[in-house]
Order: C-alpha cells, then structure tokens, then sequence
C-alpha cells in the first residue's frame, strides 16, 4: 500500500511535560497530527507510559468500538519505573490488549517511521478485509434471497401446471389417443421432477437461515433415524448397512440427519449390479471428526469429484438413476455451516468413500464418545 497516497491521522495523548510538542513537529512531515487530549477518530494513537493510564478507558471503548479492525496504539516508554506494559499475544483472542507496539524513548527517528508505517499498513489491510469481507456477506445474502424468492414464487405456478395436468388426466382420459396418454404422461413427470428440484433449491436456499442452533450432537442416534427413514430403500435393494460406533459432534441434528440421509441414500442408489454394500465408520483427526461413508457401487471418476457438489451437478442420466442433482451440494452446504469439509474418494467401479471433518463436540462429550 502506498502510504504517502493519503496522509494518516496520529493522535498524540501525551502531556506537556512527556515532549508533546517535540514529538509532534517529528510527526508533522509525514502525518496528520492532532495533539487535541481526548481520544477522537486517529488511525493510531500515541501515548507514554506517564499518560497511558488516563487514556486506559476511553483509548480501550475506542478499540472495542473499530472491532474487528485493528486500532493501533503505540506506547513510547520513557521510564523503567512505571509498571510493565507488554504487548499483545498474537495467539490469545480472548484478551486483546490495548498497546500495539513500544518504543523506548530516546527515540530513533528512522526506527520511530518504520513501525509507525508497519501499524498503519496493518490497520488499513485490516480495514480492506473487513470491507470484502461485509461485500462478500452481502452477496451471499442476496444470492441466498434470490435462490429462496425464486423457488418459492416458482411453487405457484408449477403447482398451477399439476393440477391442470391432473384435470386433463381425469376429465379426457378416455379421449386421449395413445400419442396423447404418452404426451401427457412426459407433461406430468417434468412437473413432478420441476417440484422436485424446487423444493431442493428451497431447501439449499435455507440451510444458514433456518438450521437450529449447534450443539452436541449424538451421531448415533443421527444414523438411527436415517436408517429408519431409508428402510423401504434397504428393503427393496437387500442392502447390508454397518455402522461403527460413532462420536458425539457439535451440531445441528436435524441437518447432521439430512447429511447422513443424503450420503447414504447416493450410496445405495449408486451401487453397481451387486447387492449394495455400506458401512459408516468414524476416526478421530486433531479437533474434528472424520466420518466415513463407503460403499462397493460404480464409483467416480477423478474428474468429477469436485463438480458433483455443486448444484444440478449429476452424472448419471435421468434413465439411469433418477435425482435432481441437489443431494450433495446441500450436503456440503451443511458442512460448511457446521464448519467442517466433505470429499470423495473414488475411483470408476472401485467404489465410493465419502468423507465428512466434522467438529468435535465439547471435551467432556469426545471422552464419553
Ligand atoms: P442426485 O443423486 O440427485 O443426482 P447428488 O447431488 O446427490 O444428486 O449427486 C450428484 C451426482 O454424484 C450423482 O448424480 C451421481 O452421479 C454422483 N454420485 C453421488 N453419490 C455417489 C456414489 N455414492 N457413488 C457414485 N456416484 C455418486
């Protein structure tokens, strides 16, 4: 960033008798100096270690105020007597501390500019990130708006469509030549996958606004319900299922659920000619959870294992297997909001093994897990 593009404003909160009026004419050439003794609207601060603690307070609301972007203070230290002052932890976020860097007095002139600078570029890269970062969350919410307004106003008409298509199925049945019971019959399976993928998109659109709030969350008892929920499908294909003893993870039952449902139900329905073969299983990696799905079926090529987790994304034809092509990019959308990751490994007819990082419930919760 080039500094000298617009000049920066440093607020001087030092008495008279800590060389207020010496340090300011140094600063004048380069900055904008306010020597006013009340803490205003600066892009850095500077204090003594005589003046400091009258500053404490209102320099620290001032800090707290610019959250998140970093507020420089520097502190110039003139006495070995006065109580230490450290600088702050890079690591420790709990505990912010006000003072940004020390410089001992006598001051270097060259050595003085060059940390003044460092902060400054600091502050503004902050202030640059804090804008992409409010511009990224914007568009995300619009996008997310848009995703939700344009499924939901979609309903009505499609549901229009249907009923009409109905009518005719009821009322003209009897009229219809073979060609018109096809024709009709093409009509109402396209509306039936428009609802399907709709209410997909819908459900995509509302995974960040309207999940549950994280907590612990018991995975066995997720995979229970899914297993309850997918027996009809286990049933007819004879699928054998096992699951491993799972962890207890921090998050939303509801969607961990949809997740889980949606992983296995691809692992079922993407099994090859043999009967489908599944198992769940769970390892621990540093702060997450790792669980698996695996399955014996076709498999994916390399190439496509990124792109089958964005939407519409699918493979296979609609006469092959049927799907919207919505299961795995709300899966990972999931993930994300659980702060966690999913991939694939695969390989064409070796199989598929789907893997989600998930976050590790509170510390009592991992141990009993
Ligand atoms: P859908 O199953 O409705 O098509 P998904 O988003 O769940 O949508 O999956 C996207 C595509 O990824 C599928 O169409 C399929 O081609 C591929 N896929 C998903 N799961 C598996 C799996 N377990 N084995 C092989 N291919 C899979």
């Amino acid at each position: 960033m080039d500094l000298d593009s617009h000049r920066n404003t440093l607020q001087l909160l030092i008495g008279e008798d800590g060389n207020r009026a010496a340090l300011g004419e140094l600063l004048e050439d380069r900055y904008d100096v306010v020597t006013e003794q009340s803490v205003s609207e600066a892009d850095l601060y500077i204090v003594d270690d005589y003046t400091f603690p009258d500053y404490y307070e209102a320099l620290r609301d001032r800090v707290e105020a610019d959250d998140p972007v970093f507020c420089p203070v520097v502190l110039i230290r003139r006495s070995d007597h006065r109580p230490h002052i450290s600088l702050p932890d890079p690591d420790d976020h709990d505990t912010p501390m006000l003072v940004d860097d020390i410089v001992e007095a006598p001051i270097e002139r060259a050595l003085l500019f060059r940390r003044l600078n460092t902060l400054l570029v600091r502050r503004s890269q902050s202030k640059d990130l804090r804008r992409y970062v409010s511009q990224l969350e914007e568009s995300n919410r619009s996008l997310e708006q848009f995703a939700y307004a344009a499924s939901h106003d979609l309903q009505e008409p499609l549901r229009m469509v249907s009923s009409y298509l109905q009518l005719i199925e009821q009322r003209y049945e009897e009229e219809l030549d073979d060609d018109g019971e096809e024709f009709l019959a093409y009509a109402v399976d396209g509306a039936d996958r428009m609802r399907d993928m709709i209410d997909g998109l819908l459900e995509y659109s509302r995974v960040d606004t309207a999940g549950d709030p994280l907590e612990p969350t018991d995975l066995n008892a997720v995979l229970e319900d899914v297993l309850a929920d997918l027996q009809v499908r286990v049933d007819e294909q004879d699928a054998r299922i096992s699951v491993d003893e799972l962890p207890r993870v921090e998050g939303d039952a509801d969607q961990l659920r949809q997740l889980f449902q949606n992983l296995l139900a691809n692992a079922i329905k993407y099994s090859g000619d043999d009967r489908p073969r599944v198992h769940v299983s769970a390892e621990r990696d540093g702060t997450s959870w790792l669980v698996s799905v695996d399955d014996d079926g076709v498999g994916i090529d390399p190439e496509d294992q990124d792109r089958i987790f964005d939407v519409f994304q699918r493979l296979h034809s609609r006469e092959e297997r049927s799907g919207t092509g919505i299961g795995l990019a709300l899966c990972k959308r999931i993930v994300k909001r659980h702060d966690g990751r999913i991939w694939v490994d695969s390989e064409p007819d070796e199989g598929s093994t789907f893997t989600v990082a998930l976050p590790l419930a509170d510390a009592s919760g991992t141990e009993d897990a």
